[in-house]
């Protein structure tokens, strides 16, 4: 489905990313204007430019999630810029070293808790206080890794966990603002950043749950999909735009799985 959001404006965060990007051409061709956040400015300025056929408008801010002031500036910026802010795709992420449990680099498990944690209270905190004047909607990319915890990810299945018992709490206090907070939950997507950093660093740790060949853990993954066959990015941005739109206006709290099963 194609809704209309015309008029209203998206921030993402990650928006220089593989879903960010994704979700930005999502809304925006649903004439929502965008605002982009992420650390790598490069990037994003390509998506900006990307975006420019849609004939919306568009504005990018370098911001490290990881620092609240970073992220209230950036906040403060694009409401002076588009007046206000309805949705809110918060989705900045890292998705850590691949390694077992007992080998866990304590400083890598930090900085996927900062990245993917602390940067998703701190990005949920700004929305938060901006939206509870007139409401909105909020989505947090959480992960399946957030429901099952995957093999050689200790830190980021910690931390995706957090984000869907960050969105419950969320959900509860923010409901008398009329503010709808929603996770997804994405599996196995592709092709992107992610999905062949995980297959090649899946293969090197040689572990028991996959082969050392990535050609060959791609396969093994995939054969674990009832649907066997990877999710796109479009199919990511879909959930995120059903999410944000008024047909899910009863739906809050809620953890929604985009896996192929
Ligand atoms: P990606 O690496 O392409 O995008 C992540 C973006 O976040 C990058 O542009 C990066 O610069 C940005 N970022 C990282 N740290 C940041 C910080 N401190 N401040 C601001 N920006 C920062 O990956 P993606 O696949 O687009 O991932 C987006 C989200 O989806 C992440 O939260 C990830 O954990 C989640 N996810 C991805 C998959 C997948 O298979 N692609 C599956 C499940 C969940």
């Amino acid at each position: 489905a194609s809704y209309s959001f015309e008029g209203k404006t998206i921030l993402i965060t990650g928006g220089a990313g593989d879903i960010g990007r994704a979700t930005a051409h999502r809304f925006a061709s649903d004439r929502a204007n965008i605002v982009l956040l992420d650390l790598n400015a490069a990037k994003m300025a390509d998506v900006a430019q990307e975006l420019a056929q849609y004939k919306v408008s568009v504005a990018t801010f370098s911001c490290d999630v990881t620092s609240s002031d970073d992220v209230n500036k950036a906040f403060a910026s694009a409401i002076e810029q588009f007046g206000r802010i309805d949705y809110v795709f918060n989705n900045a992420g890292y998705q850590g070293l691949f390694t077992t449990t007992d080998e866990y680099p304590e400083d890598d498990f930090q900085k996927v808790l900062d990245i993917n944690v602390a940067g998703v209270f701190h990005v949920l905190k700004a929305a938060a206080q901006h939206m509870r004047e007139s409401g909105g909607a909020i989505a947090n990319t959480a992960s399946y890794a957030g429901v099952v915890g995957p093999p050689n990810m200790l830190a980021y299945a910690a931390s995706k966990f957090a984000v869907i018992g960050m969105t419950q709490t969320a959900a509860k206090d923010l409901a008398p603002y009329g503010i709808r907070v929603n996770a997804i939950s994405p599996a196995l997507i592709g092709p992107g950043m992610m999905w062949t950093r995980q297959t090649e660093l899946q293969a090197a740790v040689g572990s028991q749950y996959f082969s050392s060949n990535p050609k060959q853990v791609e396969q093994q993954m995939i054969d674990s999909v009832p649907m066997r066959r990877l999710g796109s990015l479009e199919e990511v941005a879909n959930g995120v735009a059903f999410l944000m739109s008024d047909e899910a206006s009863y739906i809050t709290g809620f953890n929604l799985e985009i896996t192929g099963g």
